[in-house]
């Protein structure tokens, strides 16, 4: 049984007190998300964490399937200067490991973190699992393991939408499968 009211303390503690607790069945596999990695995104291939370096969407589907409880957590920011969009969504990647580290001490031997956005541990990524500088703490987004993130929160009732420009407010999200 996951002690929820202990990770909510854990959550605001790292300053994420934008969070809901929802069920990973809902989260929304699509064969296109994938598609969309593999043609148009400039990462494909570069990230460690990202696709080819990811199982198939079918594995991803049974991964989820294997959990009954997740929180989502919705990052709100805004930026004058985009470049400094990397190093923000890095300082929050480790944040998230924190949190995920403190949910697997309280016993929740399964948790498995999806990062907000894509691993940028490192200044520089290897561009493949087997080399990954960082092997313990890399971890996929939600995108990566096929999620459509835009319907899966906006199921949950969180907002979401296409910017047009990089300096408007974004929001963001991360997951924690919990159990
Ligand atoms: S930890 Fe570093 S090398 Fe590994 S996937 Fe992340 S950025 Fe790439």
């Amino acid at each position: 049984m996951v002690d929820k009211d202990r990770l909510e303390i854990v959550f605001r503690d790292h300053g994420f007190d934008d969070f809901k607790w929802v069920n990973p069945a809902e989260f929304q596999v699509r064969q296109w998300v994938r598609m969309k990695c593999e043609f148009g995104c400039p990462s494909y291939g570069r990230c460690g964490t990202c696709p080819p370096n990811v199982p198939h969407i079918e594995e991803c589907r049974d991964f989820f399937a294997e959990y009954n409880t997740a929180v989502v957590f919705r990052i709100r920011q805004q930026f004058d200067k985009p470049e400094e969009r990397g190093h923000w969504s890095r300082d929050v990647n480790k944040t998230l490991l924190e949190v995920e580290r403190e949910s697997f001490k309280a016993g929740n031997y399964k948790t498995f973190l999806l990062f907000m956005d894509e691993c940028r541990l490192c200044r520089d990524c290897a561009g493949t699992r087997e080399e990954c500088y960082k092997p313990s703490e890399a971890r996929p987004s939600a995108e990566a393991l096929g999620v459509d993130v835009f319907s899966t929160v906006r199921n949950f009732g969180y907002p979401i939408q296409v910017l047009s420009e990089m300096t408007e407010e974004m929001n963001r999200y991360a997951f924690l499968l919990v159990e």
